[in-house]
């Protein structure tokens, strides 16, 4: 069984929304993002309205560091008695605020220390990650049937999670908020250009993206 509950969430200050997907597997449930800590209320009371409770939430996924997605990863890997799991190359990102930690534009002082005040990142959001997926990796040691395929371009560190079932959760590199497309926030395009050639070389039917709503890779 697989189950996903998409769950969209407004961002601070009107940056439109974000999704994090809740999967009920026989194995329990597995959170793929967790929206900004702004949203932190409203999501633990959809994880409630699904059934979720702690104790039944295996694992908290992150496509990538940013905070509008890994807002509420520390707080829910300690009410939840979860783990989180992401790409070691966005640990910057979570381990000390710096949104900019794996990229290579906006790099600066400026971006690194005020970004992370501005948008409520702070001291108690910060964490490390307790397991590191890379490329390759197969989710069912952790009771998933999925499997992890590393998608730089939005961040170094941005993976998908692709399902046996072909459904692809690809963070921050699509976004379908209008028509289905690269995200319009890309660090390094030439390392995206791989990373979708890499996605359509795959039997991928559903994309569940990090903001808008889904849609099928076929239309991309
Ligand atoms: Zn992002």
């Amino acid at each position: 069984m697989l189950e996903i509950t998409p769950i969209q969430l407004s961002m601070p200050f009107r940056l439109g929304s974000v999704n994090c997907y809740l999967l009920n597997t026989d194995n329990g449930f597995f959170l793929i993002d967790t929206s900004s800590s702004n949203n932190r209320d409203e999501l633990e009371r959809v994880l409630q309205r699904a059934g979720c409770e702690p104790g039944q939430l295996k694992m908290i996924i992150l496509t990538h560091g940013d905070f509008d997605h890994s807002g509420n990863a520390a707080y829910l890997r300690k009410k939840f008695d979860a783990k989180t799991a992401m790409h070691k190359d966005d640990l910057g990102m979570v381990k000390d605020g710096n949104m900019f930690s794996s990229r290579q534009k906006g790099n600066n002082i400026f971006t690194r220390k005020l970004i992370p005040l501005l948008i409520g990142f702070g001291e108690s959001e910060r964490f490390e990650p307790d397991i590191y997926l890379e490329d390759g990796d197969n989710l069912s040691q952790f009771g998933i049937k999925a499997k992890v395929l590393s998608i730089p371009g939005h961040s170094q560190g941005s993976i998908g999670i692709l399902t046996n079932a072909g459904d692809l959760f690809c963070g921050d590199l699509f976004e379908s908020t209008k028509d289905p497309g690269l995200n319009s926030l890309m660090d390094d395009p030439t390392a995206a250009g791989l990373s979708v050639q890499k996605i359509k070389s795959l039997d991928v039917g559903t994309v569940y993206p990090g903001h808008g709503t889904p849609f099928q890779m076929e239309k991309f």
